[in-house]
């Protein structure tokens, strides 16, 4: 065999495809075929960028502001970073530990990547967010599910991640609002969890990327807002993509003790330099105009609505069942009652199988598999209302078959 043909780094071929794109791709090819199909996928806001961001980035191209900037990020935008983590989350860091990079994805990279090396093991509670793994075996370190119950709202107690912690636990990572259970950790249990962090002194990967997006009185705490000692051991990851809606932008930014920024910035300065120029004067506009908190009022009113309606709708239909999500903007449905039953000689052995003969009905739903809980489905109330109530009346009918 020559090189050329077994080339690819363990690493590499080590990456598991996204099952979700898979379930997207097939969605999108029935309705190039003309066959309707209601996506539940939506990853992100169905809602254009405000237009006081897009001003903001047109301003900057008329000034030709198109070179270069601080491999770490313009250093406006990171002391607007550091300003409204003050401000919105009561925690203190200096523009020199913020690193900006492309979206929160490459933050969470970045972030794994400086911490965690060969022999390592992190901690994900479980469900969670699918590309976690992946970056952890990027960084040759060993992914340890620690699984969550529905009980508990799907929140990792304290008493499960410190039976969970070996010598090798290296970091954890915590995302609240999650993907995909919507679940919202209290202050309360973000201290219980801190304790253990502290005492085993593991570091804290803390996705905050829903942050804005709580309903129903629930409150986003940052974990590293909880004092020194936790704060010492937290990467705080955030970015645009969903409270501003920027998807498309890519801007995201870690927070995170001076040593590990620096870290970050020297990876991200060969890797791939600063954001995109305009990206980040449109990310300065957006975090620092008060325009934000119109747009972004409309916004969560409008996903409260979705939300209240599609949970009531689940939990009216027989078979299915679900934890009231208090954040970002996904139900994760409980299809347990389906699996092993059959319809048209068709067995559903979990949530792939049940994805698949929902797609044949016209709906695309995320498998839960893919988040590590094969009796789950994942709906995203990202996408319009009449879509949603016909897609509810098409899984009522699917579900009706099995049960
Ligand atoms: N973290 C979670 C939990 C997400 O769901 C996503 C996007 O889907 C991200 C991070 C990454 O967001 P970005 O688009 O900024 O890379």
């Amino acid at each position: 065999m020559s090189k050329g043909s077994r080339a690819l780094s363990a690493r590499a071929a080590g990456i598991t495809p996204s099952l979700t794109l898979a379930i997207t791709a097939k969605a999108k090819k029935m309705k190039q075929d003309g066959i309707s199909v209601i996506g539940f996928g939506a990853g992100e806001p169905d809602f254009g960028t405000p237009e006081y961001i897009i001003r903001a980035a047109k301003a900057a191209l008329d000034k030709n502001f198109t070179k270069y900037t601080e491999s770490s990020g313009m250093p406006q935008l990171r002391a607007a970073i550091a300003e409204k983590l003050r401000r919105e989350n009561g925690v203190s860091y200096q523009p020199a530990q913020i690193i900006v990079s492309n979206g929160g994805k490459h933050a969470l990279l970045n972030a794994v990547l400086a911490v965690c090396e060969a022999g390592d093991e992190v901690l994900i509670p479980s469900p969670y967010w699918l590309t976690y793994p992946e970056l952890v075996r990027t960084a040759d370190a060993k992914s340890v599910f620690v699984p969550t119950k529905a009980e508990n709202g799907f929140k990792l107690t304290a008493a499960e991640l410190e039976r969970a912690v070996t010598p090798a636990t290296k970091a954890v990572i915590l995302n609240s609002p999650n993907n995909p259970t919507g679940a919202v950790y209290t202050r309360q249990e973000l201290e219980a969890l801190a304790r253990v962090i502290v005492e085993k002194d593991l570091i804290v990967i803390s996705d905050e990327i829903y942050e804005k997006m709580v309903y129903g009185g629930a409150e986003h705490i940052s974990i590293a807002s909880l004092g020194e000692e936790i704060k010492e051991r937290t990467i705080l990851v955030n970015g645009l993509s969903k409270c501003y809606s920027m998807t498309g932008w890519r801007v995201g930014y870690v927070a995170a003790p001076l040593h590990i920024a620096k870290a970050i910035d020297g990876l991200q300065s060969h890797g791939t330099s600063n954001i995109n120029s305009i990206a980040q004067a449109a990310a300065l506009e957006a975090l620092t105009s008060a325009e934000g908190e119109s747009f972004l009022s409309d916004m969560l009113r409008t996903f409260d609505g979705r939300r209240q309606y599609i949970e009531a709708r689940i939990d009216a239909i027989p078979g299915l069942g679900c934890i009231k999500p208090q954040g970002a903007f996904y139900v994760f449905a409980d299809i347990s009652a389906l699996l092993g039953k059959s319809y048209g000689g068709k067995v559903l052995n979990d949530s792939l199988d049940a994805a698949e003969a929902m797609l044949d009905a016209g709906v695309a739903v995320v498998p839960g598999s893919a988040f590590g809980s094969p009796d789950y489905i994942r709906l995203s109330y990202a996408i319009d209302k009449a879509d949603i109530e016909e897609g509810l009346n098409r899984i009522e009918d699917f579900v009706s078959k099995y049960v």
